[in-house]
């Protein structure tokens, strides 16, 4: 490759910011998607992230589970433009069921965006996210969200972050006043007061002043909210964290922005002052060493899969994101697992529920590719040899059910859905050594339900599900293993590979097990 093609490369991956809103059901993420893709003058895509709420209007939902509920079951791509900048939002499933689907998308995401309701706070479903996000050491920003109402005060947030999450925090901005009294924030990086004006704050005023104590505040504020704002910021001088980058890209620090999305208000700072800070498509680690963005060769891997787009044509589509080089469309590619060439010729990109076809794409973005039945999750696609990335682990599921299928001739159609879904990582199954039966392993609730549904939607099978007391799933590494002792409150299985796993009901039966067999090994994910 050239010296001008490297650097046109270089050009798209600096231009480029991938990220995922984590946050708890109900805490305003449609909202704020909205108002981001606003800022990128893409009404139409806004209009759709509105309508995929209500099912009425969810005209082209790809299951039937979503039409039924109103939800996004699975996670896609919305891209956007904004001062220079191209921007993909992955979406995440808004509802309070998710599934590994929703923790592996955030494999493919470069920063996150965590999303909190003031009067909520940190919030059961947004701790499981952030818990995924830590562990990649992504760098986190924090939106605290409906600044319009009543909340808990900005300090008792931030002990929150501190205390449930463990990450500190450094407010980029801070509220004048709060609910009713909300005129607006006070930017501590520019020095500037943003107040906001008409009912719907829709207009803002922006004034530089030189600092909090400028007197120019109390005139826009009044005394009483400047003498607060004043209080506040002095003692976050003093005792708050200093903004420190490095640490906020190790996702040790997260900048904290307050806002009120339904309002508009804040979200513009905020996509501003992110978009500077958010790091863009990193290197990542594959089995050749790390791939940089602007290695000459493209490469990619698959970390989703969706069946069934469109019912009538019964295709899938993977979803790719990109690590490295220039996507064309008609491009051939190595699939690593296969061994084999193969032509990109029907990517799809995916704003919001219309399919537009790539024609190039770079680092940072996801395509979905047509897919006859030839990948799986954790695919490698390449240029450049047999590079694989491993950036996707399984995550140790957390509820089991035992599967029967209701009509013993189905059995043949019933081991092809069983193997197919697993494939696809929408389940995770293991046998029991000594019946042979089958239990099914999900991170998520609606995981069992879209199993039931695709089994019989797309392979005609009645299936049974009955729920089984376990709670926790470890691998087991040991010389030699003994069924007898996991007999109580535990149960010794095999997964599809023939490893050995111990399903717990409990806690205190886990750590017994683990005290007990000192030689063994018990891992969280297969080895
Ligand atoms: P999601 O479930 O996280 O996608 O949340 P939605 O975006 O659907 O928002 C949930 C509810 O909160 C909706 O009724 C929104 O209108 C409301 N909402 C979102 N942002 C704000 C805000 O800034 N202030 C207030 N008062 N309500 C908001």
């Amino acid at each position: 490759m050239s010296k001008s093609q490297e650097h046109a490369i270089q050009k798209e991956v600096d231009k480029r910011r991938t990220f995922a809103i984590i946050s708890h059901p109900d805490a305003g993420k449609t909202t704020l998607t909205e108002k981001l893709l606003l800022f990128g003058g893409a009404i139409r895509l806004a209009g759709t992230v509105k309508a995929r709420k209500a099912s009425k209007h969810a005209t082209s939902d790809w299951m039937e589970i979503e039409k039924q509920r109103g939800i996004s079951v699975t996670s896609s791509v919305m891209q956007f433009d904004y001062n220079g900048h191209r921007i993909n939002i992955l979406d995440t499933p808004g509802h309070q069921d998710f599934s590994e689907d929703t923790y592996r998308t955030l494999t493919a995401a470069d920063s996150a965006v965590m999303l909190i309701d003031v009067a909520k706070g940190v919030e059961a479903q947004t701790i499981k996210l952030f818990q995924v996000c830590a562990k990649r050491g992504i760098p986190i920003f924090t939106f605290i969200n409906k600044l319009d109402r009543e909340g808990q005060s900005p300090f008792d947030l931030m002990e929150e972050l501190e205390n449930v999450l463990g990450i500190r925090s450094v407010p980029m901005n801070w509220p004048i006043g709060m609910g009713r009294e909300l005129c607006g924030v006070y930017d501590r990086m520019k020095n500037q007061v943003e107040l906001f004006q008409g009912d719907d704050h829709s207009n803002i005023q922006v004034q530089k002043v030189d600092s909090y104590e400028d007197p120019v505040i109390r005139e826009m504020a009044g005394e009483f909210l400047h003498e607060q704002l004043k209080q506040d910021l002095e003692l976050l001088d003093v005792a708050g964290d200093q903004f420190d980058y490095e640490k906020v890209l190790k996702g040790e620090l997260t900048p904290v922005f307050f806002g009120s999305a339904v309002n508009n208000f804040g979200v513009q700072t905020f996509l501003e002052n992110f978009l500077e800070l958010a790091p863009k498509p990193e290197p990542r680690r594959s089995t050749q060493g790390m791939v940089e963005p602007t290695n000459e060769k493209f490469s990619g891997y698959v970390f989703k899969i969706q069946a069934n787009m469109n019912p009538a044509h019964r295709d899938r589509v993977a979803f790719l994101r990109i690590v490295s080089g220039k996507f064309e469309r008609g491009m051939s590619v190595r699939h690593v697992r296969a061994g084999k060439e193969i032509k990109l010729s029907q990517p799809q990109q995916f704003l919001a529920q219309d399919r537009d076809i790539v024609q190039e794409a770079y680092p940072g973005d996801i395509i979905g590719l047509f897919d006859p039945g030839i990948f799986r999750i954790g695919d490698s696609l390449s240029q450049g040899g047999n590079i694989v990335f491993d950036e996707l682990p399984t995550f140790s599921p957390e509820i089991f059910s035992k599967v029967t299928v209701k009509n013993a001739l189905k059995h043949k159609q019933y081991q092809k859905g069983i193997d197919q879904l697993t494939e696809e990582g929408t389940i995770q199954v293991f046998r029991t050594a000594s019946f042979d039966e089958t239990i099914l392993g999900v991170v998520g609730q609606l995981q069992f339900e879209v199993f039931e549904h695709r089994m019989k939607a797309e392979y005609g099978v009645d299936v049974q599900l009955q729920r089984m007391p376990y709670q926790f799933a470890r691998w087991i590494i040991d010389e030699k293993i003994d069924p007898s002792k996991f007999r109580i409150n535990s149960v010794l299985v095999k997964d599809k590979k023939d490893n050995y796993v111990v399903l717990f009901e409990n806690e205190y039966a886990m750590r017994t097990a683990i005290d007990k067999n000192p030689t063994a090994q018990f891992l969280e994910m297969a080895p």
